[in-house]
Parts: structure tokens; C-alpha cells; sequence
């Protein structure tokens, strides 16, 4: 069985790791980068771009580059979330077929679960190159915050990428699991995970006998790094418009350079006091003629501007302590985890609030891949002294009469898990059951997401209130929502009829695995030409020095220069199919060259053994 490899799908950077040798590793990209950029962008010929390639093209291409897709999957487009991100990302954003999100990209609407796939396919092929073996399974992280359709969004992700993902894996939970592997010692760890584009808190129990229990998690899917840039990228659009009178917000290339400029002025701001801000040109023509930005921030500033950013998140950590039903004083071990925990302020709030120094033996960016290569071990039974027990961090709920909301698995419960409720015909011969799944605390059922609307249907023939249906709810433990329902009293199952539509059109979902698949047949198609090119140039090189040699070693040898004769054929022949650089030649030359390196070899050696 090929081996699981653990990816850590962030908002701004993706990682990637895999279990060597009994050590969970993280394995760089080609560049030579543990991290990869989580931004898609197609070119004007069509072509596909991920990562450090797709963020430096980014400037020009605003339009047709998409960074951040983590924060609309799994999402409606009507929700706030999409509507905030229509106004401050430069791609376009539409609503698909079922009030999903899609973004256009050179007329083209792809799904977020399509441009995901994109991602973890990037990060197979960073393993792939490093494995040198194929490799089809993972595990995926994800905020432990997201609800069902999100969790629900990144597995089609999988699918599309062809990734049969044996487990979708909270972030902070991979982050315990990472902290405390191999440790043998028992603590109870809060992870405080400020990422991207959400935020996650979890208190784990790690048990000394490799058994981590979360006690409590929760978090706010639309909360971290993106928003402290967007304070800043206001703070800049503002200074402007009072300064010059010009809205920065009109013009795409402006928003996108004022995005990577904001975001790397808030990372300066981690390192130093004050931050330089210069972007010639920001407006290329107005009646002053060309305007140029040059602004100056200081760390302070940064605090100020984000203060209440900061201050949720530690509302959140008081509410998981709650949870848990513990002090901040119980805790053992705090661990920060994602790109924002670098933030001076954000440190010294968490270090306040549970009094105590930080653990620094983590890498804040590898973490969370690290443990989703452990948990992929211990999936595939490579390793068995890791067993996690996670809990759902949202309550799952039915709507009742009158916009009311009934409890029926509270967040924090243990998953897997199948709770059961019984449901009872309110009419003669009801032959339908309605059931409306919601996910959230609030006591009213609007103000909760949509989980699944089911009719149990087929229910037998009887008077109002004599038919009993007990419907087991089921999340398994990916976190994901399942439904089964039995007539109590005969014992049969009922059908569940899921209603409404799925986000995916009939077929679409197959349609994009199979572009996607394609593409990555293309993909490897092309780095085997590359490796066949640089092979047989290398060789070319070789086999010349080779001959030259037994030219000289063995020019009295009627044999030898009949061979170096021959070799010098074969040499110019795959210098030519070089040239032409048809891979089917290439592959066949370098089985001819190799050879003849062979021979030449062999030679070489025979005359030093004849010299000796
Ligand atoms: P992650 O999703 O864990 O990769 O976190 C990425 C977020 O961390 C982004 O918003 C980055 O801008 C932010 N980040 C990365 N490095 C720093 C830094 N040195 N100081 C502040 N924020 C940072």
C-alpha cells in the first residue's frame, strides 16, 4: 500500500508530510520551501498555475488569481462571509447553481472544491517528487470550526484531486498530536491556532500512553491573518483618499498590491517598530498626473488597528476554557500554531490570559502537517501508539414548530457518535416525515446554518401518533453528518430522502475529478519529458568523456576504436533526437547511450586492471 501523506490546507500556505523513518517530516517544494502559497491562477493561454509561481504572477493577473478559497468553501453565497469577500477580493465571484460560490477565471466558474483540489494536487505532486512512489491517500486538515458543508466541501476537494482522504482532521487536534508524539508525557495543552483566515482553539489532554483526548474546541471560521490585512489595507485606502481624494478600491491591480503590501507590512511588524509602505505608481494617471503611496506604520499602529481582532480571539479561548470547565490556570502547555502567533501582541495577550510562557518547540507553519502525517500513519497501521479522540465543536439540532431549535447532539460531544430521537406521525396515515438538521447554539432556528433538510419517507399506514420513527444522528469522525431512521415498532428502516440540492450539478463533480486527473497524467507526463531531457543530456556529456578516454587509453585496440566508432554514431544520433526532443526518441536513445556508457566503462576498467 502506497503511504499516507498529512496536508495542512491553509488559507494563505499549504503544507505537506509524511512519516519517515518513525518521524513525521514536512517535505519542501521544488523551490526548496516547506510551504506553498495556497493561490490558483490560470494564464491566458489556460494553463494552470499553484503556488510560488501563481503569487508572483500575481500583480499582473489580478483578476484570474485566487488566494484565500478557504474562506468561501463549503460556504452559501448569500452568507456575509461571501458578501465581504465580493467587496475586497479582485476576482470575480459568482453564485453557482445552488447559492454555492463559484469564481470566474477567464470565463470559466469553478467551483471552490475545484479550486482547492488544485492545492492538495500541488502538495501530492511536492510528495510525489520526494517519495519518488505514487501516492493516493492523505489526510486533510481542517479549522476544527468548520461546520458539515465545509468539512463536506474539502472531501469533494479530495475526490476531485483524486485523493481518497481517509480522514479529515481538525487543525488543532493535528497540532496536539504533533506537540505531544513520542513524548510519553501527560499535560493538558491548549492550541490557540491563528491562521489566515480562521482561528481554532482546542484544549487536548495528552496522555502519557499516547491517547490524546480533545476536552474542548471551538473557534470562528472567519477570523485571522487576512482580517489584521484588511485593517491595515483600510487604514491605507483611508490615508489616501484623505490625502489625495482618490478610492484605491476601484482599481483591482491597487487592491491587490495594497493587499501584498499590507500583509507584508504587518509581517515586518512582527520584527521591527516601524514599517515602510512604498508603492510608486499606485494610481497611473489622475489630473496631478501619477501618484505614488509612501506611508509609514508603526507597531503600535498595527496594535491599535487590530486590538479588538486580538481580543475576540481570547474571548474565544475563555469560552473553551468554559467548555472544558477549567481554569486558565489548569493548563500546562500553551502551543501556537499558524503564521499569525508570530504577531509580538498576539503572543504577550495569549501568554497573559493563561500566565504562562509559550511553547516554542513547535514550528508554527509545519505543525499542523506533521500530525495529519502522524494521524495518516497511524490510519494506515504503520504505527499504533497514537489513538485521538476528538470532539464536534457546534451543536447539532432539529427546527421545531415556530422557529425554535431542539438540541440534539451539543458541540463538544465525542465523535464518531450516533445519538437517537424519536419522532411520532401527528396525523392519520402520515406517510412523510419532515426533519429540518441545523448546526449551531442558537435557541432560534433561523439564526443556525442549514445542516440537511430529510423527509423520512414511505412510513407505514396508521392512525396520528402510532407510528414511531427513532432517527439516529450520526456524525462520523470526520465530522461529517449522516442520518439512518427505523420504524420502532416494526423494526424496518425508513427511507431518508435528502431535499435540496447538493452544490454540485449531476455529473459535475465526475467531470472535474476527470479534468483534474488529466491534468495531472499531463503534469507528470511532462516532468518524465524533463527527466528523460536532463538524463540523456547529462549522459551525452559523459559517454563523450568516456570515449575520448578510451581513445586514448586504448587507440591500439582495433576493438576499442571500432566501439568508440559505433558510440560516436549512437552519441550524434541522440544529440539530434535532442534536438528534436520527441520523448519517445529521448527514452529510446537513452537506453542506447546508457549502454554504450557501459561498454566504455568496462574498458576503461579492464585497461587500468591491465596497467596495474
Ligand atoms: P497560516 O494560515 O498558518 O499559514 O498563517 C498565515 C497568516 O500568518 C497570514 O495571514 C500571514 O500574513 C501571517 N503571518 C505570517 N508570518 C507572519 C509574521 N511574521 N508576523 C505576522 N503575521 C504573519
Amino acid at each position: 500500500m502506497s503511504r499516507v501523506i498529512g496536508i495542512d490546507l491553509g488559507t494563505t500556505n499549504c503544507c505537506v508530510a509524511v512519516l519517515d523513518g518513525g518521524q513525521p517530516t514536512v517535505i519542501a517544494n521544488r523551490q526548496g520551501y516547506k510551504t506553498t502559497p495556497s493561490i490558483v491562477a490560470i494564464a491566458e493561454d489556460g494553463g494552470r498555475m499553484v503556488g510560488q509561481v501563481a503569487a508572483r504572477q500575481a500583480i499582473t493577473n489580478p483578476q484570474h488569481t485566487v488566494f484565500a478559497a478557504k474562506r468561501l468553501i463549503g460556504r452559501p453565497f448569500d452568507s456575509p462571509q461571501v458578501q465581504h469577500a465580493l467587496t475586497t477580493m479582485p476576482y470575480r465571484i459568482v453564485a453557482g447553481p445552488s447559492d454555492d460560490v463559484r469564481i470566474e477565471l477567464r470565463g470559466k466558474a469553478y467551483s471552490v472544491p475545484e479550486i482547492s483540489a488544485m492545492l492538495l494536487q500541488e502538495m501530492r505532486v511536492v510528495a510525489e517528487e520526494h517519495l519518488t512512489e505514487r501516492v493516493e491517500r492523505a489526510v486533510v486538515t481542517v479549522p476544527a470550526y468548520f461546520n458539515d458543508a465545509q468539512r463536506q466541501a474539502v472531501k469533494d476537494a479530495g475526490r476531485i484531486a483524486g485523493l481518497d482522504v481517509l480522514r479529515i482532521l481538525n487543525e488543532p487536534t493535528a497540532a496536539a498530536l504533533a506537540y505531544g508524539f513520542g513524548r510519553g508525557e501527560e499535560k493538558r495543552v491548549v492550541v490557540y491556532d491563528l491562521g489566515g483566515g480562521t482561528f481554532d482553539v482546542s484544549i487536548v489532554h495528552v496522555g502519557g500512553d499516547g491517547v490524546f483526548r480533545v476536552l474542548a474546541t471551538t473557534g470562528d471560521s472567519f477570523l485571522g491573518g487576512e482580517d489584521f490585512d484588511d485593517r491595515v489595507m483600510a487604514w491605507l485606502i483611508r490615508g489616501f483618499e484623505v490625502q489625495e481624494g482618490i478610492d484605491l478600491r476601484e482599481s483591482p491591480i491597487a487592491l491587490q498590491r495594497l493587499k501584498q503590501a499590507a500583509q507584508k507590512a504587518k509581517c515586518d511588524l512582527s520584527q521591527v517598530d516601524e514599517a515602510e509602505v512604498q508603492l510608486p505608481f499606485i494610481v497611473s494617471t489622475s489630473p496631478k498626473g501619477p501618484l505614488h503611496m509612501h506611508y509609514s506604520i508603526s507597531r503600535g499602529q498595527l496594535e491599535k488597528l487590530t486590538e479588538d481582532l486580538v481580543d475576540r480571539t481570547l474571548d474565544i479561548c475563555m469560552h473553551a476554557l468554559e467548555l472544558a470547565r477549567l481554569e486558565a490556570t489548569d493548563v500546562d502547555e500553551v502551543v501556537l500554531v499558524g503564521g499569525m502567533t508570530r504577531m509580538p501582541r498576539v503572543q504577550q495577550a495569549v501568554e497573559e490570559l493563561f500566565g504562562r510562557r509559550a511553547s516554542r518547540n513547535v514550528h508554527p507553519d509545519e505543525v499542523v502537517a506533521l500530525g495529519a502525517a502522524i494521524q495518516g500513519a497511524a490510519l494506515a497501521t504503520e504505527i499504533d501508539e497514537v489513538a485521538l479522540e476528538d470532539v464536534t465543536a457546534h451543536s447539532l439540532g432539529i427546527a421545531t414548530a415556530g422557529d425554535g431549535y431542539e438540541v440534539i447532539v451539543p458541540a463538544s460531544t465525542r465523535v464518531p457518535c450516533r445519538v437517537p430521537s424519536l419522532f411520532t406521525t401527528s396525523r392519520d396515515e402520515q406517510e412523510t416525515l419532515r426533519i429540518v438538521v441545523l448546526q449551531g447554539e442558537s435557541g432560534v432556528a433561523s439564526e443556525n446554518e442549514l445542516l440537511q433538510d430529510f423527509a423520512l419517507v414511505g412510513l407505514r399506514r396508521a392512525p396520528a401518533g402510532d407510528v414511531e420513527v427513532e432517527v439516529e444522528f450520526e456524525i462520523d469522525a470526520d465530522g461529517i453528518f449522516r442520518a439512518g431512521a427505523k420504524d420502532l415498532e416494526t423494526g424496518e428502516q425508513a427511507r431518508v430522502q435528502v431535499l435540496g440540492r447538493s452544490a454540485f450539478e449531476p455529473g459535475e463533480l465526475e467531470r472535474a475529478a476527470a479534468e483534474s486527473a488529466a491534468w495531472l497524467e499531463e503534469r507528470r507526463a511532462e516532468e518524465a519529458h524533463e527527466g528523460l531531457r536532463q538524463g540523456l543530456q547529462a549522459l551525452l556529456v559523459e559517454v563523450e568523456r568516456a570515449a575520448r578516454e578510451v581513445e586514448q587509453w586504448r587507440a591500439d585496440d582495433p576493438d576499442a576504436v571500432d566501439t568508440v566508432i559505433a558510440v560516436r554514431h549512437a552519441h550524434e544520433a541522440a544529440g539530434r533526437a535532442l534536438a528534436a526532443d520527441e520523448r519517445r526518441a529521448l527514452a529510446e536513445h537513452l537506453v542506447v547511450l546508457e549502454d554504450a556508457k557501459e561498454m566504455l566503462d568496462a574498458m576503461l576498467r579492464e585497461s587500468t586492471g591491465a596497467r596495474r
